[in-house]
């Protein structure tokens, strides 16, 4: 492995932080701390139409939410800054200079419209793929075919102009790829990339090639989609004489209905696509990262459940897969739950009060909270769940879930009541799971009625529900006073 790792997330700030990039950001940063690297922070600032304001802080949230730690970035300083990319125009134009000067790159005038004709032209003579290439920069408006003082006068004009890489004719561009393998592209297929555009910004081709040289990225890991763009940062490597940093592209996230998580298959499979979702959804951020690492990657055994620090230590590149990996939302939530359930009740009690902004769980004695997250936590899958499962414990039913009615059957009055006169003159020391279920029992027994005959009912009047926690154990909890008062409006209601 090459002296000092050095990795970068590059994100350009186009909108919320996408649970892919997450996955790119976390793989960067597992593959860092492995090899006791740096995770670098870069934001690709150079497209002015797509920026998003609030897009930068939403990548540092998320970042910080998911425990990724940045070891340099636009807000921690390093020795390669800056570490956003429009901060570093001149830089490039620097670079740009060098490439056409050693006549890797030239600077083309041409106007919108002489494109559009150029490619117009093309089309009818039967090219389906019109480009501006070998053959056709040729008879172009450029540096290649004006004169070099008519270059120089329109350039000392104020004529706009952009930079165009000179990218040969056939070619095969061949490079390694960690994940991939041999990779290879014929530059025919290829356009003469613009380097540099008219508003003086550079493209991401020559900003990304210029600053992994400059930030000394040892290794470039980031998604399949830029696979494509690679031959493209081979020949600026070569033109420049530079050497490039090892290069690895994650597989694709997959829909599980098929085809590429993209926005809109995300919306139609019901998945959050943005990781601000998964912070504002309550997920716990150790069960999404979990869960991301093994969306593409896996240790080589059945072990499932990993810290951050253990994922670090386990995570290589020759494990991750080349083929998509499909978002199992189900998985990502059995995750979730495993890491809920381990936490203590009292850190959870302490999480529901910060998220809720109902009084009575707010009001809520912290023994009485503890007792009912214990009774509810492993019957949830995420910490929200707990506030609305558990409504039952703050509040009485206003009204009764209606599948649960079903159950409330023409003897169910009838069997509650008895029940009600059975446990009416316990004392609330006594008012205990145990001796709540041997009651319940008495009066099955006596009825001669099966268990579920009188408890669904009882369910339904104590909780407005037909499933939730151990029921006795919660009555224990509810006390004596507010059980019998549930059953005595329900009898009422539900007579
Ligand atoms: N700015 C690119 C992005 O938005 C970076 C791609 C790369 O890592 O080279 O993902």
């Amino acid at each position: 492995m090459k002296g000092n790792i050095r990795v970068r997330f590059a994100p350009s700030p186009t909108g919320f932080l996408h649970i892919g990039g997450l996955r790119t950001a976390l793989y960067n940063y597992l593959f860092a701390k492995h090899h006791n690297g740096k995770f670098i922070l870069r934001i690709e600032d150079t497209d002015q139409n797509r920026y998003v304001e609030e897009a930068e802080q939403d990548i540092l949230d998320s970042l910080e939410w998911a425990g990724i730690e940045i070891d340099e970035g636009p807000h921690k300083k390093g020795d390669y800054g800056p570490y956003r990319q429009s901060e570093r125009k001149e830089i490039y134009h620097m670079y740009a200079d060098e490439l056409i000067k050693s006549g890797a790159a030239y600077y083309a005038f041409d106007t919108t419209e002489e494109l559009d004709q150029m490619r117009e032209r093309l089309v009818k003579s039967g090219n389906p793929s019109p480009k501006y290439d070998s053959i056709t920069r040729q008879s172009m408006i450029n540096s290649l075919t004006l004169p070099s003082e008519e270059v120089e006068r329109r350039l000392e004009a104020g004529d706009e102009y952009v930079v165009r890489l000179k990218v040969p004719r056939r070619e095969t561009i061949r490079f390694d790829d960690i994940i991939r393998g041999h990779v290879s592209f014929e530059s025919k297929g290829l356009d003469d990339q613009v380097l540099l555009k008219s508003d003086g910004m550079p493209t991401y081709h020559l900003a990304n090639v210029v600053d992994d040289h400059s930030m000394e990225i040892s290794h470039v890991i980031r998604g399949e989609e830029w696979l494509s763009s690679t031959p493209k940062h081979v020949l600026l490597y070569e033109a420049f004489g530079w050497e490039m940093p090892q290069m690895a592209h994650l597989p694709l996230i997959m829909s599980p209905s098929g085809g590429k998580l993209s926005k809109r298959k995300a919306e139609s499979d019901g998945i959050s696509i943005n990781t601000k979702d998964y912070m504002k959804n309550h997920y716990e951020p150790e069960a999404l990262i979990n869960f991301l690492a093994y969306l593409g990657w896996s240790p080589g055994d059945d072990s499932e459940i990993h810290t951050m620090e253990s994922l670090c230590n386990l995570f290589t590149l020759d494990r991750v897969s080349k083929g998509g990996a499909v978002f199992n939302h189900k998985k990502l939530l059995w995750y979730n739950e495993n890491y809920l359930r381990e936490e203590s009740d009292q850190d959870i009690a302490a999480r529901v009060k910060k998220i809720t902004d109902d009084p009575s769980i707010l009001e809520a004695d912290d023994q009485f909270l503890e007792n009912a997250v214990h009774l509810l936590k492993d019957r949830v899958s995420k910490i929200d769940e707990l506030i609305t499962m558990g409504s039952f414990f703050f509040h009485d039913p206003k009204e009764y879930d209606e599948n649960a009615l079903k159950k409330w059957k023409a003897d169910s009055s009838e069997l509650v009541s008895l029940y009600r006169k059975n446990i009416e003159s316990l004392s609330t020391e006594v008012f205990k799971a145990d001796t709540l279920k041997t009651h319940l029992e008495e009066v099955i027994n006596q009825q001669e009625v099966g268990f579920g005959k009188l408890m669904m009912p009882l369910r339904i009047a104590v909780t407005g529900l037909g499933f939730g926690p151990d029921l006795f154990t919660s009555m224990e909890l509810l006390g004596k006073e507010t059980v019998l008062r549930r059953i005595d409006s329900a009898l009422k209601k539900l007579d």
